[in-house]
C-alpha cells in the first residue's frame, strides 16, 4: 500500500512504525515541516499503564526507548506547604527531542523516509496514495476541512498554560497547587533528563486577568533551581501574540541555564473530541 503520512510527531512516527513492521512492502514516505533537529516543549510524560501499551504493540520500540527515560514510582499532590506523596502512579518521561530523535531513527531503520523541512498544505501535493494519514497535530488542517467526515468537533478551553524548561531536577511528577491574592496558580513539573525539568503552569481564565493588573511575583516551587529565585509568572501575562495557538518549532531545546519561556507565548487549551 502506498502510504504518506504528513507530520512527524510522536503519532505519524509510531503509526509508520507499527505499518512497516506489519507489512514491509508498505511504501511509506513521512512529511515534517519542520527541520530534524528542531522541536517545541521539553518534556514528555508516559505513565506505566502507557508504557504497558506500547510493550504489548511494539515490543522492540518499547526496549529500545526504556533505557533513555526517567521513573518515578509515585507522584507528588503539593498544595500550598503541603506535600502528599501518592505511591502506585508511576511515570517516564523523556525529552521531547530526544524522542523524536529516537524514533526517528527507527522508523528510517525500518525504511520509512522522512522529508524534513517538506510542509504538505494540500492532498494535491501529495499525490496519488492509498492512504494519507493526517498526523500533523493539534491544529491539523486536514481534521479542520473534514470534521464532518471525520467526526470531530474543536472546543477552545479558556485556561492559560505557560512552558518552562529548567535546571532544576524535580524528584517525582508533582502537581502543585498555589493559592494567592489573585487566585489559584497550578504549577505541573517533572524531570525529562538528570538535569533538566518541564515546568508548566496553569491558571483560570479569572486568574490570568487578575494577574494581570499589576506586577506578579509568587514563589511557585523555585522553578529555576536557585533556592531564593521566584517563578516569574507574570510572563503569564500581557504577551498574547500567539493567542489561541500552541507556538511551533520555538526553540531548538538548547538547555536553558534557568527557567526559559518558550517563546514568550501562552497556550489556550484545546480539546480535540471524536464525536460517538
Ligand atoms: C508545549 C507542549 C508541551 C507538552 N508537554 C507534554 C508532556 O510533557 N507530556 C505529554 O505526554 N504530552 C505533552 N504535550 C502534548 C503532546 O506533545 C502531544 O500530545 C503530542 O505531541 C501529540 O503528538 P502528535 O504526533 O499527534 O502531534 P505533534 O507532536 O504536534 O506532531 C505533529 C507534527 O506535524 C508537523 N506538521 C504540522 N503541520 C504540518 C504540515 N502542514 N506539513 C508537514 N508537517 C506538519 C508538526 O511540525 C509536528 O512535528 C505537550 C504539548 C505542548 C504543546
Amino acid at each position: 500500500m502506498k502510504i504518506r503520512i504528513i507530520g512527524a510527531g510522536p503519532a505519524g512516527l509510531y503509526f509508520a512504525a507499527l505499518m512497516k513492521q506489519h507489512d514491509p512492502s508498505h511504501d511509506i514516505v513521512i512529511y515534517e515541516r519542520n527541520p530534524r533537529d528542531a522541536t517545541w516543549g521539553f518534556g514528555v510524560v508516559f505513565s506505566d499503564r502507557a508504557l504497558e501499551f506500547l510493550k504489548g504493540d511494539d515490543e522492540q520500540l518499547y526496549h529500545y526507548l526504556t533505557p533513555h527515560l526517567e521513573n518515578w514510582p509515585e507522584i507528588t499532590v503539593v498544595h500550598n506547604d503541603t506535600r502528599i506523596p501518592i505511591a502506585g502512579n508511576g511515570f517516564a518521561s523523556i525529552g521531547r527531542l530526544e524522542l523524536l530523535t529516537l524514533m526517528y531513527r527507527y522508523v528510517e531503520q525500518l525504511g520509512v523516509p522522512i522529508r524534513f523541512e517538506t510542509e504538505v498544505n494540500s492532498l494535491e501535493e501529495i499525490g496519488d496514495a492509498d492512504l494519507v494519514v493526517g498526523a500533523n497535530g493539534v491544529a491539523s488542517w486536514i481534521r479542520a476541512e473534514n470534521e464532518a467526515k471525520l467526526g470531530t468537533t474543536t472546543d477552545w478551553r479558556p485556561n492559560k498554560f505557560i512552558w518552562y524548561g529548567t535546571t532544576k531536577a524535580f524528584n517525582s511528577l508533582t502537581l502543585t497547587f498555589r493559592e494567592t491574592g489573585q487566585g489559584v496558580f497550578c504549577a505541573h513539573h517533572y524531570r525529562y533528563r538528570p538535569d533538566m525539568s518541564t515546568f508548566l503552569v496553569e491558571v483560570e481564565e479569572d486568574t490570568w486577568r487578575r494577574a494581570a493588573h499589576g506586577p506578579f511575583f509568587h514563589r511557585l516551587g523555585h522553578p529555576a533551581g536557585h533556592g531564593r529565585r521566584r517563578c516569574a509568572v507574570q510572563g503569564l501575562q500581557g504577551n498574547r501574540r500567539r493567542r489561541g495557538a500552541c507556538p511551533r518549532a520555538l526553540s531548538r531545546t538548547a538547555p536553558a541555564p534557568h527557567a526559559q519561556d518558550l517563546g514568550g507565548g501562552q497556550c489556550q487549551h484545546r480539546v480535540v473530541r471524536k464525536n460517538g
